[in-house]
Protein backbone atom coordinates (compact mmCIF):
# COMPACT_ATOMS: atom_id res chain seq x y z
CA UNK A 1 0.00 0.00 0.00
CA UNK A 2 0.65 3.54 -0.71
CA UNK A 3 1.74 5.91 2.04
CA UNK A 4 -0.62 7.94 0.94
CA UNK A 5 -3.63 5.56 1.55
CA UNK A 6 -2.92 5.08 5.28
CA UNK A 7 -6.36 6.20 6.82
CA UNK A 8 -6.79 6.55 9.98
CA UNK A 9 -9.66 4.77 12.56
CA UNK A 10 -10.47 6.64 15.56
CA UNK A 11 -12.17 4.76 18.79
CA UNK A 12 -13.11 7.51 21.03
CA UNK A 13 -15.09 7.08 24.09
CA UNK A 14 -15.33 8.17 28.17
CA UNK A 15 -13.51 5.74 30.38
CA UNK A 16 -15.43 2.49 30.84
CA UNK A 17 -17.20 1.99 27.83
CA UNK A 18 -15.09 -0.86 26.52
CA UNK A 19 -13.38 0.94 23.84
CA UNK A 20 -9.59 -0.53 24.23
CA UNK A 21 -11.24 -4.17 24.16
CA UNK A 22 -13.04 -3.24 20.43
CA UNK A 23 -9.70 -1.84 19.92
CA UNK A 24 -7.53 -4.99 20.65
CA UNK A 25 -10.18 -6.94 18.70
CA UNK A 26 -9.32 -5.31 15.64
CA UNK A 27 -6.03 -5.52 15.98
CA UNK A 28 -6.32 -9.13 15.45
CA UNK A 29 -7.89 -9.29 12.63
CA UNK A 30 -5.09 -9.23 9.83
CA UNK A 31 -7.41 -8.43 7.39
CA UNK A 32 -8.20 -5.47 8.34
CA UNK A 33 -4.22 -4.29 8.36
CA UNK A 34 -4.48 -1.88 11.22
CA UNK A 35 -1.30 -1.06 13.90
CA UNK A 36 -2.11 0.56 16.97
CA UNK A 37 -1.15 4.19 17.26
CA UNK A 38 0.76 4.38 20.66
CA UNK A 39 0.06 7.74 22.44
CA UNK A 40 2.42 9.68 24.14
CA UNK A 41 2.15 10.44 28.16
CA UNK A 42 3.17 11.98 31.20
CA UNK A 43 0.98 10.31 33.44
CA UNK A 44 2.97 7.10 35.13
CA UNK A 45 2.33 3.79 34.04
CA UNK A 46 -0.26 1.25 35.80
CA UNK A 47 -0.51 -2.31 35.91
CA UNK A 48 1.16 -4.61 33.56
CA UNK A 49 1.42 -1.62 30.94
CA UNK A 50 4.36 -1.28 28.81
CA UNK A 51 6.62 1.50 27.92
CA UNK A 52 6.36 1.58 23.75
CA UNK A 53 3.65 -1.11 23.50
CA UNK A 54 0.70 0.44 25.49
CA UNK A 55 2.36 4.27 26.00
CA UNK A 56 5.49 5.92 25.75
CA UNK A 57 5.83 7.15 28.91
CA UNK A 58 7.53 10.55 29.17
CA UNK A 59 8.42 13.25 31.41
CA UNK A 60 6.01 16.24 31.36
CA UNK A 61 9.19 18.30 30.55
CA UNK A 62 9.64 15.77 27.89
CA UNK A 63 6.02 16.02 26.71
CA UNK A 64 6.56 19.52 26.77
CA UNK A 65 9.24 20.04 24.56
CA UNK A 66 7.74 18.05 21.98
CA UNK A 67 5.27 20.29 22.16
CA UNK A 68 7.15 22.91 21.84
CA UNK A 69 8.66 21.33 18.71
CA UNK A 70 5.22 21.17 17.23
CA UNK A 71 5.99 17.25 16.90
CA UNK A 72 2.19 16.39 17.73
CA UNK A 73 -0.59 15.91 15.49
CA UNK A 74 -2.57 16.35 18.33
CA UNK A 75 -2.11 16.61 22.53
CA UNK A 76 -3.92 17.20 25.51
CA UNK A 77 -4.28 17.71 29.29
CA UNK A 78 -6.64 15.02 29.80
CA UNK A 79 -6.18 14.90 33.61
CA UNK A 80 -4.75 17.18 35.87
CA UNK A 81 -0.87 17.26 35.03
CA UNK A 82 -1.72 14.02 32.90
CA UNK A 83 -0.54 14.84 29.27
CA UNK A 84 -1.26 12.96 26.30
CA UNK A 85 -0.81 13.50 22.58
CA UNK A 86 -0.24 11.45 19.11
CA UNK A 87 3.25 12.59 17.91
CA UNK A 88 3.77 13.12 14.39
CA UNK A 89 6.45 10.43 13.83
CA UNK A 90 4.15 7.75 15.07
CA UNK A 91 1.57 8.30 12.46
CA UNK A 92 4.32 8.16 9.99
CA UNK A 93 5.72 5.27 11.04
CA UNK A 94 2.11 2.94 10.83
CA UNK A 95 1.92 4.93 6.91
CA UNK A 96 5.26 3.72 6.12
CA UNK A 97 4.66 -0.06 6.96
CA UNK A 98 1.74 0.44 4.45
CA UNK A 99 -1.07 -0.28 7.63
CA UNK A 100 -3.81 1.96 8.63
CA UNK A 101 -3.01 3.62 11.92
CA UNK A 102 -6.31 3.03 14.86
CA UNK A 103 -6.20 5.34 17.69
CA UNK A 104 -7.64 4.36 21.42
CA UNK A 105 -7.51 8.16 22.06
CA UNK A 106 -10.40 10.60 23.97
CA UNK A 107 -13.35 12.31 22.88
CA UNK A 108 -11.69 15.54 21.89
CA UNK A 109 -8.51 14.34 20.98
CA UNK A 110 -10.51 11.74 18.37
CA UNK A 111 -12.56 15.23 17.44
CA UNK A 112 -9.17 17.31 16.77
CA UNK A 113 -7.49 14.06 14.63
CA UNK A 114 -11.16 13.83 12.54
CA UNK A 115 -10.00 17.76 11.69
CA UNK A 116 -6.82 17.31 10.61
CA UNK A 117 -7.34 14.66 8.23
CA UNK A 118 -11.37 14.95 7.48
CA UNK A 119 -11.24 12.66 4.46
CA UNK A 120 -8.98 9.79 5.82
CA UNK A 121 -10.44 8.82 9.19
CA UNK A 122 -13.43 7.54 10.56
CA UNK A 123 -14.15 8.46 14.06
CA UNK A 124 -15.99 5.67 16.19
CA UNK A 125 -18.01 6.86 19.09
CA UNK A 126 -18.08 3.88 21.49
CA UNK A 127 -20.79 4.25 24.18
CA UNK A 128 -21.21 1.89 27.26
CA UNK A 129 -25.56 1.48 27.57
CA UNK A 130 -25.74 3.29 30.75
CA UNK A 131 -23.27 5.34 33.53
CA UNK A 132 -24.14 3.07 35.76
CA UNK A 133 -22.81 0.22 33.66
CA UNK A 134 -19.68 2.62 32.80
CA UNK A 135 -19.75 2.92 36.46
CA UNK A 136 -19.05 -1.32 37.52
CA UNK A 137 -16.87 -1.64 34.24
CA UNK A 138 -14.38 1.19 35.88
CA UNK A 139 -14.60 -0.28 39.36
CA UNK A 140 -14.45 -4.06 38.02
CA UNK A 141 -10.69 -2.76 36.86
CA UNK A 142 -9.27 -2.38 40.16
CA UNK A 143 -6.73 -0.44 38.69
CA UNK A 144 -7.57 3.41 39.50
CA UNK A 145 -8.29 5.32 42.90
CA UNK A 146 -11.91 5.81 44.18
CA UNK A 147 -10.84 9.67 43.29
CA UNK A 148 -9.80 8.83 39.83
CA UNK A 149 -12.83 7.00 39.38
CA UNK A 150 -14.84 10.20 40.29
CA UNK A 151 -12.82 12.34 38.16
CA UNK A 152 -13.29 9.71 35.25
CA UNK A 153 -17.04 9.50 35.72
CA UNK A 154 -17.15 13.68 35.67
CA UNK A 155 -15.70 13.20 32.38
CA UNK A 156 -17.55 10.80 31.20
CA UNK A 157 -20.77 13.06 31.70
CA UNK A 158 -19.12 16.00 29.79
CA UNK A 159 -17.99 13.15 26.90
CA UNK A 160 -21.05 11.89 26.28
CA UNK A 161 -22.54 15.67 24.75
CA UNK A 162 -19.77 14.95 21.71
CA UNK A 163 -21.00 11.20 20.66
CA UNK A 164 -22.98 13.05 17.91
CA UNK A 165 -19.87 14.81 16.03
CA UNK A 166 -18.93 11.37 15.15
CA UNK A 167 -19.15 9.55 12.25
CA UNK A 168 -20.74 6.55 13.78
CA UNK A 169 -21.88 5.95 17.53
CA UNK A 170 -21.08 2.08 18.58
CA UNK A 171 -23.40 1.43 21.62
CA UNK A 172 -21.27 -1.21 23.30
CA UNK A 173 -23.83 -3.35 25.30
CA UNK A 174 -22.56 -6.76 24.22
CA UNK A 175 -19.57 -7.22 23.40
CA UNK A 176 -18.79 -9.66 20.73
CA UNK A 177 -21.66 -7.94 19.04
CA UNK A 178 -20.29 -4.62 18.98
CA UNK A 179 -17.03 -6.12 17.86
CA UNK A 180 -18.95 -7.96 14.90
CA UNK A 181 -20.00 -4.29 13.97
CA UNK A 182 -16.75 -2.19 14.46
CA UNK A 183 -15.17 -5.17 12.25
CA UNK A 184 -17.79 -4.01 9.47
CA UNK A 185 -17.61 -0.10 9.91
CA UNK A 186 -13.69 -0.57 9.49
CA UNK A 187 -13.60 -2.75 6.41
CA UNK A 188 -15.93 -0.34 4.92
CA UNK A 189 -14.34 2.57 5.19
CA UNK A 190 -11.14 1.29 4.42
CA UNK A 191 -11.99 -0.57 1.05
P1 LIG B 1 -5.76 6.19 30.40
O1 LIG B 1 -5.03 6.97 31.46
O2 LIG B 1 -6.99 5.51 30.96
O3 LIG B 1 -4.87 5.25 29.64
O4 LIG B 1 -6.27 7.24 29.34
C1 LIG B 1 -6.99 8.35 29.73
C2 LIG B 1 -7.66 8.96 28.54
O5 LIG B 1 -6.69 9.55 27.66
C3 LIG B 1 -8.43 7.94 27.73
O6 LIG B 1 -9.68 8.48 27.38
C4 LIG B 1 -7.53 7.76 26.54
O7 LIG B 1 -8.27 7.33 25.43
C5 LIG B 1 -6.98 9.15 26.34
N1 LIG B 1 -5.82 9.20 25.45
C6 LIG B 1 -4.90 8.24 25.24
N2 LIG B 1 -4.02 8.64 24.33
C7 LIG B 1 -4.40 9.88 23.93
C8 LIG B 1 -3.88 10.80 22.97
O8 LIG B 1 -2.90 10.57 22.27
N3 LIG B 1 -4.53 11.97 22.84
C9 LIG B 1 -5.64 12.27 23.58
N4 LIG B 1 -6.23 13.44 23.35
N5 LIG B 1 -6.16 11.42 24.47
C10 LIG B 1 -5.54 10.24 24.65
Amino acid sequence: MDIDKGKLIVFSAPSGSGKTTIVHHLLKQKNLNLDFSISATSREKRGQEIDGKDYYFISPEKFKSHIEQNDFVEWEEVYHDNFYGTLKSEVERIWSEGKHAIFDIDVVGGLRIKDKFPDKTLAVFVKAPSIEVMETRLRSRKTDSEEKIIERLAKAERELAFADKFDVILVNDKLSEAQVKAEGLVEHFIS
